[in-house]
């Protein structure tokens, strides 16, 4: 039997924001890899072996995925929203270019799903209407120079801002640190989004201003929206024009 891997990404939460994609590839697994939350998420399917880990094992992970693939196992990998976006995606190519060389030859596949930025501007309006880029505040695997040295950037060019990771029990103070660099770059007036569990039936937004921004409104599971200069409200809706006006 020949082995495959399949990275998929199961969506921010809901079953229909899965793709049928992914769906499909978790039903003929043999294997299922991830942070043991997000396979909790996964309903049981007979005879399929799981293998549950922590969040920040990705390249041990990774290489026992790889390492069952080549055995010929059916092996799906696990994560929230896209795989590819602050994920395991990257950990299995990783684990490719320094591991067995054999395992360049495997069956590896991609599936998308809605990423977490997408699923919170989904639940106040288009936020992400013109240019906007995405910034994991996680300093485990960067250091915190580089992300200062990215916001300053993204606020001088005026993009719109996802904020990633925006908190965790071990880094409490950084979202708050963020904001103070953001204040000496842009109007008080920006808009500012909490999106919590966006795109599930928990879903919370709590909108401010870059001014007043509390940062303690975030946790794990929050995304953060900084809007550009242009960003503003109509109703109770946010949204970025497409125009630059
Ligand atoms: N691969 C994931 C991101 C993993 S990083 C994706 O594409 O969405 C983990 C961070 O994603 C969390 O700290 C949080 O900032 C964000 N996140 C994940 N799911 C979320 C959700 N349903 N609502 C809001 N933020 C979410």
């Amino acid at each position: 039997m020949s082995g495959s891997l399949v990275i998929v990404g199961t969506g921010p939460g809901r079953a229909e924001l899965m793709t049928p994609a992914t769906a499909a590839a978790l039903q003929c697994a043999t294997d299922l890899v991830g942070y043991g939350p997000y396979l909790e998420r996964i309903p049981p399917a007979q005879g399929q072996f799981r293998h549950p880990s922590d969040n920040r094992v990705e390249l041990e992970r990774a290489r026992l995925a790889l390492s069952l693939a080549a055995e010929g196992k059916r092996v799906v990998v696990v994560s929230g929203g896209d795989p590819g976006v602050f994920a395991m995606a990257a950990a299995v190519f990783e684990a490719v270019e320094t591991g067995d060389p054999a395992w360049a030859s495997l069956d590896i596949r991609v599936e998308p799903g809605v990423t977490a930025m997408l699923a919170a501007a989904a639940e106040v309006g288009a936020p992400l209407g013109g240019d906007f880029c995405a910034i994991s505040l996680s300093d485990n695997l960067k250091s915190w120079t580089t992300i200062e040295k990215r916001l300053t950037a993204a606020a001088d060019a005026d993009f719109v801002i996802a904020l990633y990771n925006p908190a965790s029990k071990a880094r409490p103070h950084q979202l708050g640190e963020a904001f103070a660099l953001l204040r000496t770059k842009k109007s008080a007036d920006t808009p500012v989004l909490f999106v919590r569990a966006a795109g599930t039936a928990q879903a919370r937004v709590v909108r401010s201003m870059l001014g007043t921004a509390d940062a303690l409104q975030a946790d794990m599971r929050t995304l953060v929206i900084v809007g550009a200069s242009t960003t503003r409200s109509v109703g109770r809706w946010v949204y970025t024009p497409r125009s630059e006006r």
